[in-house]
């Protein structure tokens, strides 16, 4: 199928990018990598009136370490990230992540704000996002803001994003030396979005957990910090039992979807296998 007629914008500048949004007052999206809107459009799911293409717009672009912080421009392709030297040092969890991010052309044209602002459940990028307590820059007319992850992701793909706003940048706070981390991923075949996949962060101090990130994708309608399976960890310590009990209290609070590709106690399960497997896998690795 092909899209219903829209007009088509080509902005040299965010400035220049909100003026156009503000004159369609929601019915313009925003046209990063294409790799989700494009397929949305060809479908028919969406019909905007207009698009804005954010690819001619320069310093979108970027990765960046400032101090304890890596800043990502919006339109970073995706597989910049997976092969950035700054991603692999300080973000080894991002890197990781990206790689199950559907394919190589895929990841060649797709964008990190592209799959932040679109949302899609069973996306690894929000997920990431969450693990690692990252924060959104959106630009919109009256200035800026910055949205942190616990406050971004409403609902299957649904953000606090305003029409009116354009995300420009992802910051990522740079992962502690030493914290052990893992992505574990159930999907039907490579590249396929998951049906359920779990990131985890630990920070060890011998046998104690100083600190536990556990996030979700696939499993809900969008991806979710499991608090209290955290709280496990950094109150029982990194053991066999802590980590089995962890993983048995993710299973308890994730609210699964049930979809073509899986019921929800089937995800429930999935839950469960992936956090024991992503938190052994981590404490292993965390020194
Ligand atoms: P676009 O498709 O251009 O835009 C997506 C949405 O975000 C649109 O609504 C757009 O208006 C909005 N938007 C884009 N940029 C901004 C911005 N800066 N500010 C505000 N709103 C913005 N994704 C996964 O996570 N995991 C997978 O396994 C996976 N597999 C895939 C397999 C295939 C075959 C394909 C085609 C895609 C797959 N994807 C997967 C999706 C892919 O990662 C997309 O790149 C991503 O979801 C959207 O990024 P994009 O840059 O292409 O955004």
């Amino acid at each position: 199928m092909k899209p219903k007629s829209f007009e088509y914008h080509a902005p040299a500048s965010v400035d220049e990018a909100l003026a156009i949004l503000r004159r369609y007052a929601g019915d313009a999206r925003l046209l990063a990598g294409g790799q989700s809107l494009v397929p949305m459009m060809n479908f028919r799911l969406v019909a905007p009136a207009a698009i804005v293409d954010l690819n001619r717009i320069p310093d979108l672009a970027t990765i960046e370490a400032d101090g304890a912080v890596v800043r990502i421009g919006a339109m970073t392709r995706q597989r910049a990230i997976e092969f950035s030297p700054i991603a692999a040092e300080k973000l080894p969890l991002l890197r990781d992540a990206i790689r199950l991010v559907g394919h190589l052309p895929t990841r060649s044209r797709g964008t990190i704000g592209g799959s932040i602002a679109h949302a899609d459940p069973a996306a690894e990028l929000p997920m990431v996002l969450q693990a690692l307590e990252g924060t959104v820059v959106v630009r919109r007319p009256q200035g800026q803001r910055r949205i942190e992850a616990a406050d971004l992701f409403r609902d299957a793909l649904t953000t606090s994003l305003e029409p009116d706003e354009i995300l420009v940048e992802v910051r990522l706070p740079a992962m502690p030396a030493g914290a052990g981390y893992a992505v574990e991923e159930f999907a039907r075949r490579h590249g396929d979005f998951a049906i359920a996949a779990i990131a985890v962060l630990l920070v060890r101090d011998g046998e104690r957990c100083t600190k536990a990130r556990v996030a979700t994708a696939g499993i809900s309608s969008h991806s979710v910090r499991l608090h209290a399976a955290e709280q496990i960890l950094e109150g029982e310590g990194l053991s066999e039992i802590a980590l089995a009990h962890a993983a048995d209290k993710a299973a308890e609070l994730v609210e699964p979807v049930s979809d073509q590709n899986a019921s929800a106690e089937f995800r429930r399960h999935l839950t469960r296998v992936l956090t024991r497997r992503a938190l052994i896998r981590a404490a292993a690795s965390a020194t």
